[in-house]
């Protein structure tokens, strides 16, 4: 008989949080002020700057992903941003490179074009290949992930878990909730591609726009209190399911008035981060700050590669109606 029963108590929380690592926060921006629908490049860098200045007032770093047009025309600060520990990464919307919007509308040799000229304009720019990548929309197919790690990119966010928006080509309804490796064929399961999946955190029970969008930690979604109750849930599922590292991932993007004390948007980040700080006092639990470069790192260590993706056990318990 196994020693783990459905109906076993869960463990205490000490006992939990003696076998985790600490939780990690991830504060990540998709940088997009000069995309062609919004066109303020004097509001993106208002906003990348303000962002960042919050995070360093709270001593955390932050991840930027960045479309090619905002960070050629704001290489300077992109470039100081990285020397001051945040990371530096790419975000991708294949209408700002000669395509459709929508890169998982594409063919996989439109996506490796519209992928390469992301990675060369980042070279350019930064003077190393990019490592990091999240994609607009979590617009993606199946050619997606193999692409991008062929690409060089190591790491990132391509899913938004729970989406169904078959129009942006952003269907991610089951996709896994935490850190994973992709999979190479079916970009829904973990699997044993060398691309470390960092999902924004999300709650699959609560849903908005009609059913088909999770309530995320994008910061600009709700207010902080809703926030408060999206992370204490998540990091109370993460430590129950044994998830060997807890992340929970925030989002945003850099249109709104960071640099402002007074804005909503600003109070809610900070609102945001000290939720975060409560909940793991609350809970006994240590935490971290990280980039998604040190989640990846991490998560390496703790999970080799494997060689095959596992295949997942098929529930056939309803077959059993079947024999009467
Ligand atoms: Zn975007």
């Amino acid at each position: 008989m196994s020693s783990k029963q459905p109906n076993d108590a869960p463990p205490s929380r000490k006992e939990a949080a003696s076998t985790i690592e600490p939780v990690r926060l991830v504060m990540s921006i998709d940088c997009e002020a000069l995309q062609q629908s919004i066109a303020d490049p004097a509001l993106g860098e208002r906003s990348t700057r303000g962002f960042a200045d919050v995070l360093e007032a709270n001593k955390l770093r932050g991840t930027f992903y960045v479309i090619s047009p905002d960070l050629e025309a704001h290489a300077a600060v992109y470039r100081d941003l990285d020397r001051r520990g945040h990371e530096v990464g790419v975000h991708i919307h294949a209408g700002e490179h000669d395509a459709p919007e929508f890169l998982g509308l594409l063919s996989a040799e439109e996506q490796r074009r519209v992928i390469q000229d992301n990675v060369d304009r980042f070279a350019q720019v930064m003077g190393r290949p990019p490592l990091s990548v999240c994609l607009g929309y979590g617009s993606a197919n199946d050619a997606t992930y193999p692409l991008l790690a062929d690409a060089g990119f190591r790491h990132g966010g391509a899913s938004i878990p729970g989406r169904r928006l078959p129009q942006c080509a952003s269907c991610w309804d089951g996709a896994p909730l935490d850190v994973h490796y992709a999979h190479r064929w079916f970009r829904m399961l973990p699997g044993d591609l060398d691309f470390v999946e960092i999902p924004p955190t999300v709650d699959p029970d609560s849903r908005m726009w009609g059913g088909k969008h999770c309530q995320d930690l994008r910061i600009e979604l709700v207010d902080a209190k809703s926030h408060w109750h999206l992370m204490d849930k998540t990091i109370a599922r993460q430590v129950r399911d044994g998830v060997a590292m807890p992340v929970v991932r925030a989002t945003t993007h850099n249109i709104f008035e960071y640099d402002d004390p007074r804005n909503f948007r600003r109070q809610t980040l900070e609102g945001t981060i000290q939720g975060f700080l409560d909940i793991c006092q609350r809970r006994e639990l240590s935490w971290q700050t990280a980039t998604s470069a040190d989640v990846a790192e991490r998560f390496r260590a703790l999970h080799s590669l494997p060689t095959t993706a596992a295949v997942p056990e098929l529930d056939t318990r309803g077959r059993q109606f079947t024999k009467a």
